[in-house]
């Protein structure tokens, strides 16, 4: 199992639900797990907040969310299958977010600062959890993957919405149109049509 990056399609499917929560669910929670931290290792300036099963080429509705997203030393994850989102409402908030399957590419996005979500964990009692700002973020960033979407598709055509991180860890502004709008890697061959 690796991380998939864009443009493989996998990552543009819609995952299909989990029916039953069996062995072969619980070793796709175990390799998400694994492979966030081993993500880690290799980037270190960034945190593995969260990761979505299609990231790993597997398109079942899986999502894992860190549960301490300040504190590296601190690696555990809390699964969720089947994550609904309820509602998303409160502010609009623009802010930083970045993709273990879009390389090197970070995008200000704007997102709902409340959301509540309806899922099962990994022993298969149902949850609903109500969260806000960053946590909301996230968990409308990894649902998103369920349903085929990346944050670069929020922010397509803004231009002054798109950085990428420099050797020391900072965000620097990129050029839209030299970098980013016929970015094959990025969009596929799509965007040259
Ligand atoms: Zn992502």
């Amino acid at each position: 199992m690796k991380i998939i990056t864009t443009p493989d399609a996998r990552l543009r499917e819609k995952s299909e639900k989990v029916r039953e929560i069996d062995d072969e669910i619980r070793d796709i929670i175990a390799d998400m797990r694994k492979l966030s931290l081993d993500w880690e290792k290799e980037h270190p300036y960034e945190l593995s907040a969260a990761m979505a099963a299609p990231q790993m080429g597997v398109n079942k509705r899986i999502i894992i969310i860190r549960d301490d997203m300040e504190d590296k030393s601190k690696a555990t994850f809390t699964a969720l299958i089947n994550p609904e989102i309820i509602r998303a409402e409160g502010k609009i908030k623009t802010d930083y977010e970045g993709c273990l399957s879009v390389p090197s590419v970070y995008g200000m996005v704007p997102r709902a600062t409340k959301v509540r979500v309806k899922a099962r964990l990994e022993d298969g009692t149902e949850v609903r959890i109500k969260a806000t700002d960053e946590l909301a973020r996230t968990l409308l960033h990894e649902i998103d993957h369920l349903d085929g979407i990346l944050f670069i598709d929020h922010i397509k055509g803004v231009k002054d919405a798109f950085y990428e991180m420099n050797s020391k860890g900072d965000l620097i502004p990129v050029d839209y149109d030299k970098k980013i709008a016929n970015n094959t890697k990025l969009w596929g061959e799509e965007c040259r049509k």
